[in-house]
């Protein structure tokens, strides 16, 4: 079969499908892509001959686009394996997933055991290590969730934050026969949501990430991979009150000085020194030693200050979050945090959200999920990066990396 760029396109086309659909038949990526039936037949045997899918032998009754029984169609998910890294504040993340993003091995290095200074170096031992321990065979692609924005020519992280700016992924590149990619991480969270979520997720949604920084991805499956504008999605700078905080971007009252860890550290550290016979103080005696954890058990047992700090945080983030569903064509806002783990802080934030919604017809069918908490996310998103660079951006990548192979 001459593979031309027809068929690439349709190969992708499937492929975005089946990753999202594991387990489907013929006649439903019929009527969900609508791709021509012929189409999806040329496909579906390309794919078969080259073990990505495979019939699983039992058989559907009622399938669309005829009364007859369907035959199952499954994604196979050993067909190759990725591995995927995030680079963030605690450290380097790795992950080694199947093709289906189901995670394999999983390994870490805390950012104070790191030389930054030799940062590409490190990653690059990393990955011959983990892939070593693994024991998985050669990895078909790469991807590094990198914090902030990777410049495409010439493979550095544009942030500023000197912590990262030794990374280069050319450097990283040279050492490995796979194909290596990069992008924002919290860009990588959104499309491993998109693809490989149990429940399954939207074609549009936002991501709003609350870490040490906060970042929204905007995610629409229409313009899967596009560049976007780099300022698109930098929602901890929305201002949300006008006489607040001086933020480190120069501006007053930004939403992260309210929400992000750094300032619940921040303000939380200025407390425990002004009176240290508060709660938190008896918590943990030096201040600088404060983590999330400390200001979360302050919460609970009714700290003033903490409790505080921790409403405003949720009504500045509400206002927020209700503004993001009135400005944006999305259903549904994943959230991506740690302080929101906690039960009673999740409920409030619903609470607030919603009723500024209520005048709106639509208002039932819009939905907060606060995702489970996961030091690995990023890594197995890095991995979801380069399965979709693989199959769906890149599906030449199939037919050219085999010829390369011999
Ligand atoms: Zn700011």
């Amino acid at each position: 079969m001459i593979i031309t760029d027809g068929v690439l396109k349709n190969t992708a086309r499937v492929l975005e499908y089946m990753l999202r659909h594991p387990l489907t038949t013929r006649a439903q990526i019929v009527k969900d892509t609508g791709l021509t039936p012929a189409a999806v037949s040329n496909t579906m045997n390309l794919l078969v001959q080259k073990k990505i899918i495979s019939e699983t032998g039992s058989e559907v009754r009622g399938a669309p686009g005829s009364g007859r029984s369907q035959k199952q169609i499954a994604f196979q998910p050993d067909f190759g394996f990725f591995g995927g890294l995030e680079i963030n504040m605690s450290g380097l993340h790795l992950a080694i997933t199947n093709a289906a993003g189901s995670v394999q091995y999983a390994a870490e290095i805390p950012l104070k055991q790191l030389d930054l200074s030799r940062i590409s170096h490190e990653i690059c031992t990393l990955i011959e290590d983990s892939i070593q321990k693994s024991g998985v065979p050669a990895l078909k692609g790469f991807g590094i969730a990198v914090p902030g924005h990777l410049d495409q020519e010439s493979g550095r992280i544009l942030t500023n934050n000197p912590n990262w700016k030794h990374f280069s992924l050319g450097e990283i590149q040279k050492n490995f026969q796979f194909p290596m990619w990069a992008h924002n991480n919290i860009e990588c969270m959104a499309l491993g949501q998109y693809l490989n979520s149990k429940q399954q997720a939207p074609t549009r949604f936002a991501y709003l990430h609350i870490g040490p920084g906060v970042y929204c991805s905007f995610f629409n499956s229409n313009k899967l991979g596009d560049v976007k504008n780099f300022y698109l999605g930098e929602i901890g700078h929305m201002v949300v009150e006008r006489d607040g905080t001086l933020c480190e971007c120069g501006k007053k009252g930004c939403l992260q000085t309210y929400v992000s860890e750094t300032w619940l550290l921040k303000k939380a550290r200025i407390a425990h020194t002004a009176n240290p016979s508060s709660y938190l103080a008896s918590l943990c005696p030096d201040s600088e030693k404060l983590t999330l954890d400390h200001i979360l058990d302050a919460a609970i047992a009714g700290d003033g200050f903490v409790s505080r700090m921790l409403d405003d945080a949720i009504e500045y983030l509400a206002i927020s979050m209700a503004n993001m569903f009135l400005t944006h064509e999305i259903e549904q806002i994943y959230l991506n945090s740690r302080l929101f783990q906690q039960e009673e802080l999740k409920q409030k934030l619903q609470e607030k959200i919603f009723p500024q919604l209520e005048f709106l017809s639509v208002s039932h069918g819009l939905k907060l999920s606060v995702l489970p908490f996961d030091s690995c996310r990023g890594a197995a998103a890095g991995a979801m990066l380069a399965s979709y660079s693989y199959f769906i951006k890149h599906p030449e990548l199939l037919f050219t990396l085999e010829l390369a192979n011999g």
